[in-house]
């Protein structure tokens, strides 16, 4: 049987308490969050495109409250202390040298995290959880596809980081231009940025028309996606049925869902397109 592309281990992952270094605005809705504390000692990075754990604290409170003991694998906290609330992201950078490890968020609206994003500041004290999962990209491609909306685009650089020198496509989608920015770690003219704006588009739309329109080659090729989970089932749908893709040849996420708040973080999109293996 081959290899599932993705891994997905079971164990509780370890956690630790880091502070706020610096906080770094990239575009008018990307921050770039530098977390740091020594408890990274002992982080150990994942293959690219892994996720964490962001253990927030509740509007109006700085520092996300610690909890008294574990009932399981159930935190409890004091009387009168309202719990944390969790969100998945993507651990960008680590230094070792440092103890700092960098991610970056988007402001999307009235939403748990982007509120706790405007609010954050230098200092405050957060928990991270992590990292799980990621990809390890067969080496054996002709091309590679690489899609991503802007909650994508952290990982996606991960990937393309990763990848052979081989025919590489990477589209990346934002809300409008003054989203787009350079990603340190790529090439400038590597990524093919699309907008949602002016036009108005629903998010995944500029992605999924730019798959449809996209040349794929008949040679053995691979395709990595994360966006929001309504488009990435669309376009996982038409690369299977239309394009004749297997699935082993695609990594395809939803990391988030229109309408639905805190998605969950291991949607593959499994059981879309016929004759598909479900990895183990
Ligand atoms: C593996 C993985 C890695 C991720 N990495 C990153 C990352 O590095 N950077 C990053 O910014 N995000 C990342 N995300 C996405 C992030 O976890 C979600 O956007 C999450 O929903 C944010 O939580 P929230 O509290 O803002 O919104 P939620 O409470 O989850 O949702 C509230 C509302 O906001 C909507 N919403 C959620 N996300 C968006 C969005 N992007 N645009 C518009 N509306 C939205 C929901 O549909 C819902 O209606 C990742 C997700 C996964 C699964």
């Amino acid at each position: 049987m081959s290899k599932p592309l993705h891994s997905a281990p079971h164990r509780l992952p370890p956690r630790y308490q880091v502070s706020i270094r610096r906080l770094e605005w990239l575009t008018p809705r990307v921050a770039n969050l530098v977390l740091h504390g020594p408890e990274l000692s002992g982080y150990e990075p994942a293959d690219a495109g892994s996720h964490i754990k962001l253990i927030l604290p509740p509007p109006g409170v700085a520092d996300t409250p610690q909890p008294l003991r574990r009932e399981g694998r159930r935190p409890v906290f004091a009387e009168g202390v309202t719990p944390p609330f969790l969100r998945t992201y993507t651990p960008l950078r680590y230094n070792p040298e440092t103890l700092e490890l960098e991610v970056e968020m988007l402001l999307h609206g009235d939403s748990p995290a982007s509120n706790w994003l405007r609010s954050a500041r230098p200092g405050h004290r957060i928990t991270v959880a992590g990292p799980r999962g990621g990809w390890d990209p067969p080496q054996d491609g002709d091309w590679y596809i690489v899609i991503a909306d802007d909650t994508g685009i952290p990982a996606a650089v991960q990937v393309l980081q990763t990848l052979p020198d081989r025919q590489i496509t990477a589209l990346f989608e934002v809300s409008d231009e003054q989203e787009r920015r350079p990603l340190p770690g790529i090439p400038d003219l590597l990524p093919e940025w699309l907008f949602r704006e002016p036009e108005g588009l629903t998010a995944g739309a500029p992605l999924e028309q730019a798959v449809r329109q996209a040349r794929i080659p008949a040679s053995r090729g691979y395709v990595w996606m994360a966006l929001e989970a309504g488009a990435m089932r669309r376009i996982r749908r038409h690369l299977i049925e239309d394009r004749g893709l297997h699935s082993e040849q695609m990594v395809t996420r939803g990391y988030w869902k229109l309408g639905t708040p805190d998605h969950p973080d291991g949607d593959y999109g499994y059981g879309i397109g016929m004759g598909e293996n479900r990895p183990r």
